[in-house]
């Protein structure tokens, strides 16, 4: 959980928990669980709230995890300075420092957006409790924002409703790191098709060409990282498409190249 009008606390009721403790599965999902981690967090919340502070992590789940509300509806860490002036209790938990630098790829996304854009993709969250806010699989804002700041501001210009964002069949089935060749793209095709029926299929072509054009990945992989070269968003899309972790400035420029045509 980070700093103020970030997407794990953006206001409006709204907090998310989806990385609480850092230490989750892959596709791990709180939403899943809820009958079950209510009692835990009830349990949480009672403990803090009488002054008993919790003891280390164990397992995936965090003892400093608690309702933040009266109403169970939000969800977040009791122990967070935010919540005691600025004094970090986290340290018992043995989490703190991996708490504290904790990010995913939806929230830096979101730190990308203008505000007005951040407001437009919160509007169909309004009403959410933590369990669906925190949920890729009940959120589609979460997974909107997966694809990255490009795609999710052109979505946000389209002021969607929750049931629009939810019939747009490419948000499920797209490959997230994709995100970065589907911003490229909807330059030329318009924010619009985000909208389209066969957006999904589109993109996979165009990925397909792009992959072709690309050429098989040499046995070693020479040069710098990708994340030195690039943004983390396009750096996630050559990792997939190319398979490779380094490149050479020279290739990057190659691979930017073939972009366009392959886009056509
Ligand atoms: S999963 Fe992302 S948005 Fe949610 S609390 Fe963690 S960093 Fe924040």
């Amino acid at each position: 959980m980070s700093q103020v009008y970030s997407l794990c606390a953006p206001g409006q009721g709204l907090s998310c928990f989806a990385c609480c403790p850092p230490i989750r599965p892959a596709g791990y999902d709180h939403a899943a669980h809820q009958g079950s981690l209510r009692r835990l967090l009830a349990d949480n919340t009672a403990a803090v709230s009488q002054g008993r502070m919790p003891g280390p992590i164990t397992g995936f789940w965090c003892p400093g995890l608690g309702f933040l509300d009266r109403a169970g509806r939000q969800v977040g860490c009791l122990l967070h300075p935010a919540r005691h002036q600025g004094q970090d209790l986290r340290g018992p938990t043995g989490y703190a420092a991996k708490c504290g630098r904790e990010s995913c790829a939806p929230a830096r996304a979101f730190a990308e957006l203008t505000p007005a854009a951040r407001e437009a993709l919160l509007a169909p969250c309004a009403g959410m409790d933590s369990f669906a806010f925190s949920s890729p699989r009940l959120n589609p804002v979460m997974r909107l924002l997966a694809f990255g700041p490009k795609v999710a501001a052109a979505a946000a210009g389209l002021r969607p409703s929750l049931e629009t964002l939810r019939g747009w069949a490419w948000l499920w089935r797209a490959e997230e790191a994709m995100g970065w060749l589907l911003g490229r793209a909807l330059g030329s095709w318009g924010a619009g098709a985000l909208a389209e029926p066969g957006l999904n299929e589109r993109l996979a072509q165009a990925a397909g060409r792009l992959a072709q054009a690309l050429g098989p990945s040499p046995p070693l992989d020479p040069g710098q990282a990708l994340e030195e070269l690039a943004h983390e968003w396009e750096a996630r899309c050559w990792r997939t498409l190319a398979g490779r972790r380094r490149a050479r400035p020279a290739e990057l420029a190659r691979w930017r190249a073939l972009v366009e045509r392959a886009l056509e």
